[in-house]
């Protein structure tokens, strides 16, 4: 591997400045972006080394140590141009063109080794022209919740960013939603592209159709690559936006997740999830499950999750009209909906236990599964995880006895909704041949795992490191959620 000269010249030993970076988005020039400086942190204290990410960039794990984290991620030595990223977005709905990466920049792009090219992107390191009145910061607490969401995520089968390195920087900061003065943090991000639907908003809004046309050549080069000869390539970006869109949303709504801040500029161009800020686990089953404290009127909540990401694409549409036909784009939302249904219904049937399923009653499974979950109030992951432990092939032989080993549930004939729900899982269960049971089982116990970070979870293993820097909970929770325990 080729070692790489740092700044002042000096050939650096450490893995992270020697990846093949590529400037796939600094070479489109500075209508784009911003060159930035990190801020200077008076520590640097490595919290989260994300391993299991290592292997993809090409490196071991044994040859990457702690400083080399901190020297690349905490004190951003050896590697320019960082890149604070321009960009606008519709916030609740109304337009704001004073975004931009306000506490983050792209720190390089990777390609890994299946072949994709991959950001890694930076929060909390430092004011940028885009700060506005922000301090360009991260608390401690964010970044322990951003690692937390996508390792969960993840886990689950949603296609999201991952956190490479969290480090505490030894910085109080105040803030109105947190005890203050609050601990803070500089976090590595790797993640398909920090290209947003609000950064082609923004190149409507200054006028500018010539760099959104260069903007999507690029993106349909990079994440798109299979359309780049195709004579409708305009087209079918946004058709396979609007498809991998949906299909996320589908994800989000099986693993019972609400993003909380459905911003335009926080909608990635390839159809990934990032950026969790004030995001929750659901508890029950309830479309109107607000998660952000500042969300007064549940505009994304649980269950506006799909209307209110097709309402982001569609409003995308007005941006990209210049290079794109609209009709091709109005007939490309209209799949929206198939493509979500479809996602959302084949998960949710996998947490029931069927990974392919041909019946007649599995939409019926899935719609009264949905109802008795709204009605019983009875907890969401409980209900799938309980399936998962107390499955039993005796389950074939009577539907009273499904689910009889747990608590969660209503017993026997004390609920008209749920016994209903028992004999068509029953029937259901009878259409497969005793030999696939085992697989049902492993299906369920793969697609329900027992450790959901609901509110309460994160707040027990926030607690001991706020009260005595005890950071074990915390590694402990990251260990069962990657192991899927
Ligand atoms: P978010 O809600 O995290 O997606 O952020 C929305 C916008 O506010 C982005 O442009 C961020 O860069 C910016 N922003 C959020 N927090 C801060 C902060 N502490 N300092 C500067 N900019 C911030
Ligand atoms: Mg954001």
């Amino acid at each position: 591997m080729a070692l790489a000269e740092t700044e002042n010249n000096k050939i650096s030993d450490n893995p992270f400045l020697n990846l093949n970076y590529e400037s796939a988005l600094e070479a489109l020039g500075n209508d784009y972006y911003e060159e930035v400086a990190a801020a200077e942190f008076p520590q640097h204290i490595l919290r989260w080394r994300n391993d299991s990410l290592l292997n993809r960039l090409g490196l071991n794990p044994e040859d990457v140590a702690d400083e080399h984290f901190i020297t690349a991620f905490g004190k951003f030595e050896g590697r320019k141009p960082l890149l604070a990223l321009r960009y606008h977005g519709y916030q609740f709905g109304e337009y704001n063109p004073f975004l931009g990466d306000g506490r983050g920049f792209l720190y390089g792009q990777v390609r890994s080794t299946d072949g994709e090219l991959y950001d890694f992107g930076t929060k909390g390191s430092g004011k940028t022209p885009y700060s506005r009145g922000g301090d360009g910061m991260l608390t401690l607490k964010g970044g322990v919740r951003e690692v937390l969401a996508a390792e969960a995520l993840n886990y689950m089968g949603v296609r999201t960013s991952r956190c490479l390195s969290m480090i505490e920087t030894g910085l109080s900061l105040w803030r109105g939603d947190e005890p203050s003065p609050t601990r803070s943090s500089v976090m590595v991000r790797m993640s398909r592209s920090h290209i947003r639907f609000g950064t082609f908003e923004r190149l409507h809004y200054i006028r500018r159709p010539d760099l959104a046309k260069k903007l999507l050549d690029r993106v349909i080069e990079l994440y798109y690559r299979y359309l780049v000869d195709e004579e409708e390539k305009y087209a079918l970006f946004y058709t396979d936006l609007v498809k991998r869109t949906a299909e996320l949303v589908g994800q989000w709504m099986a693993a019972g997740f609400c993003h909380a801040v459905l911003n335009t500029d926080n909608m990635s161009i390839t159809g990934e999830s990032f950026d969790y800020g004030p995001y929750a686990f659901i508890p029950t089953y309830q479309p109107n499950f607000t998660a952000a404290y500042f969300d007064y009127y549940g505009r994304y909540c649980y269950g506006h999750q799909p209307s209110i990401c097709k309402w982001n694409l569609e409003t995308l549409q007005e941006s990209l009209k210049a290079i794109i036909e609209p009709s091709d784009m109005e007939s490309g939302l209209v799949s929206f909906d198939e493509h979500y249904h479809r996602e959302y219904r084949s998960l949710m049937l996998k947490k029931l236990g069927f990974e392919k399923i041909d019946s007649p009653e599995a939409i019926e499974l899935f719609n009264l599964t949905i109802q008795f979950l709204l009605e019983s109030k009875v907890e969401y992951h409980k209900f799938f995880s309980e399936m998962a432990r107390t499955f039993s092939s005796k389950w074939r032989d009577d539907p009273s006895l499904i689910m009889i080993d747990s608590d969660v549930v209503p017993v026997s004939g004390s609920s008209q909704l749920f016994d209903d729900w028992c004999i068509l899982y029953h029937k259901i269960l009878n259409s497969f041949d005793i030999d696939q049971i085992n697989a049902i089982a492993q299906t369920l116990i793969r697609y329900n795992p027992k450790t959901v970070i609901l509110r309460p979870v994160i707040e027990s293993i926030w607690e001991p490191i706020v009260r005595e820097d005890n950071w074990q909970p915390f590694y402990e929770l990251l260990a069962r959620i990657q192991s899927g325990e």
